[in-house]
């Protein structure tokens, strides 16, 4: 691949905007590049053979959102359907209806899994080099802007701990992002490893027809219940157009988040004592609480754990379902002996133990013949990278809905890429050049995937424009209102042909 060229490869076919994913976010900027930069022509690369990204991958019973469609869907396509917390093939049909319905699904090239991006500032364009996942075939693009719609993990393994005696487990063991429909757990004895969003979402579905479940936990998180179906919402899709009543629900809801957020954020004990009564109120009067479900942590340190119709709870009260809060020791013939010595026995042991995140979908960087290390960068408004330029990342929230920021990403881009076209500009680079800027961590969250990863990150500043404030009232102000040319963003123009010939004898 070359490195920097004087002259653009113009053998190489070349699109204003690829799109790097067909996931949620993917398909979402391509709504976002045929409404609000019409003349812009665009591709999308996606590794995999079909649209819908995390919706598509994991398999698992019962697999659902833990936030509500009316914000984890796209703001410019109301979520019609009765359940706010819906199943994953809803969503997955949603995300591909949107594709489908604007020939987003035209645009979108699969089995090209993106490898490598090269930035040439004399060219003002990326060479992309993406491998195809069918015929290992080498392929080669330019583009003038890259919009990375990778998500944040990696799709070929989840994570799992290095437990002991594993080879010895007669049973079977599974991640459940590896879950197909092969997996057989009616009648079984079955222990799920984990106490988070994948881990609460299974247990109620297992439960349903397994001999018994039992949710293994080093220690316990936060968990909310709501309703599945939001009467509120439900009430007003009866009485108002479609859009208008989905705009008021999001804001409902976008609201409701912002203030348990910030509530957690600055009177902890009150929201901890809040969501203890929650839990108080599902479960049997004698249930011991205080050890599997009294975290060690505040409230939205970690993501707090969504129980829809109380789901969890009524399979423990159930005693189809129970909790055991200990650690590993090893794996047994017959199951698991945990550090406190009790065994539990079981004929399928669910590891449910997280993911193994990823950035930029694994892909390498580089500007002007120089590597690119992410974690070597400062992020500008949580979507781009200083210092590289025409390049921006869809990375949404940990406190809310992930398609919240995506959306206004994807709006920023917009407006981006029409200031520049208005003012001939042909490249955009944030540049840090307030020293009193200090580096924090991109992600301010104590959960193990977190922190096991944090390092592969860019950093983001102490302050704006390179803070991620994790807040959408201020990301509107900022993405959707604020000046394109705010001191960090530098804009620049193509030498003239004149200009080039002068550069390329000096
Ligand atoms: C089980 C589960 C439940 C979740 N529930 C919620 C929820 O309720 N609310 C919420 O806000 N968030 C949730 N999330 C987070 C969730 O991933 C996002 O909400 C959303 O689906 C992300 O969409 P995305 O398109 O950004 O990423 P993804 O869905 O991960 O899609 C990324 C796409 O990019 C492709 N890709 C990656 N790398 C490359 C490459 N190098 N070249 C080409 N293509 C590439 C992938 O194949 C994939 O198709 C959940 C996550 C999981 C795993």
């Amino acid at each position: 691949m070359p490195q920097t060229s004087r002259w653009p490869d113009v053998s190489l076919e070349h699109v204003d905007v690829l799109i790097v994913g067909a996931g949620l976010s993917g398909i979402g900027a391509g709504h976002h590049l045929q409404a609000n930069c019409p003349e812009k022509t665009y591709a999308i690369l996606e590794a995999r053979d079909c649209i819908g990204g995390t919706w598509d991958l994991f398999r698992y019973p019962g697999i659902r959102s833990d936030s509500d469609m009316f914000t984890l869907g796209y703001a410019f396509r109301p979520w019609k359907e009765a359940k706010a917390i819906a199943d994953g093939p809803s969503i997955l049909s949603y995300v591909r209806q949107t594709a489908s319905e604007s020939g987003i699904d035209e645009k979108v090239r699969f089995q090209h899994r993106v490898v490598r991006a090269e930035w040439s500032s004399s060219d003002a364009r990326w060479t992309i080099e993406a491998r195809r996942t069918d015929t290992e075939e080498t392929v080669q693009l330019s583009c003038s802007f890259l919009l990375m719609c990778t998500g944040y993990y990696r799709y070929d393994e989840g994570y799992t701990p290095d437990f002991q005696g594993t080879e010895r487990f007669a049973g079977e063991i599974v991640h459940p992002q590896q879950w197909t429909e092969d997996t057989d757990y009616a009648g079984k004895r079955v222990v799920v490893i984990g106490s988070g969003a994948t881990a609460v979402t299974l247990i109620p579905s297992l439960a349903k027809s397994a001999a018994h479940v039992t949710m293994l936990q080093r220690s316990p998180s936060y968990m909310v219940s709501l309703p599945a179906e939001d009467p509120i919402a439900n009430t007003l899709r009866r009485l108002l157009p479609a859009r208008l009543a989905y705009q008021l629900v999001r804001w409902k809801n976008v609201l409701l988040t912002m203030v348990s957020f910030q509530l957690s954020r600055r009177r902890p004990s009150w929201v901890r004592a809040l969501m203890r009564k929650g839990v108080e109120r599902q479960l049997p009067p004698d249930y011991d609480i205080d050890t599997h479900f009294k975290p060690r942590y505040n409230p939205w340190d970690q993501r707090v754990c969504l129980v829809p119709d109380g789901d969890l709870f009524e399979a423990i009260s159930a005693g189809r379902a129970s909790v055991v809060t200990d650690r590993i020791d090893t794996f047994t013939e017959r199951g698991l002996r945990l550090e406190s010595g009790a065994e539990l026995e079981a004929d399928l042991i669910v590891t449910a133990t997280g993911l193994n995140l990823l950035t930029l979908g694994g892909m390498e960087l580089a500007v002007d013949g120089r590597d690119i290390e992410l974690a070597e960068t400062m992020s500008y408004k949580g979507m781009m990278l200083g210092g590289v330029p025409n390049l921006a990342m869809a990375f949404g929230y940990t406190n809310a809905s992930w398609t919240l920021k995506c959306d206004l990403t994807c709006e920023y881009v917009c407006r981006l890429l029409n200031h520049m076209q208005e003012h001939g500009y042909a490249t955009c680079t944030p540049h840090n050049r307030d020293p009193s800027v200090t580096e924090e961590p991109f992600i301010d969250f104590s959960s193990s995937y977190v922190l096991r990863s944090i390092d592969q990150f860019p950093r983001q500043g102490s302050k704006a424009p390179w803070r991620l404030y994790q807040n959408y009232a201020l990301d509107i102000l900022s993405l959707r209102y604020g000046a394109l040319e705010d001191g960090a963003m530098q804009f620049s123009r193509l030498a003239s042909p004149v200009e080039a010939v002068e550069q390329l004898l000096a």
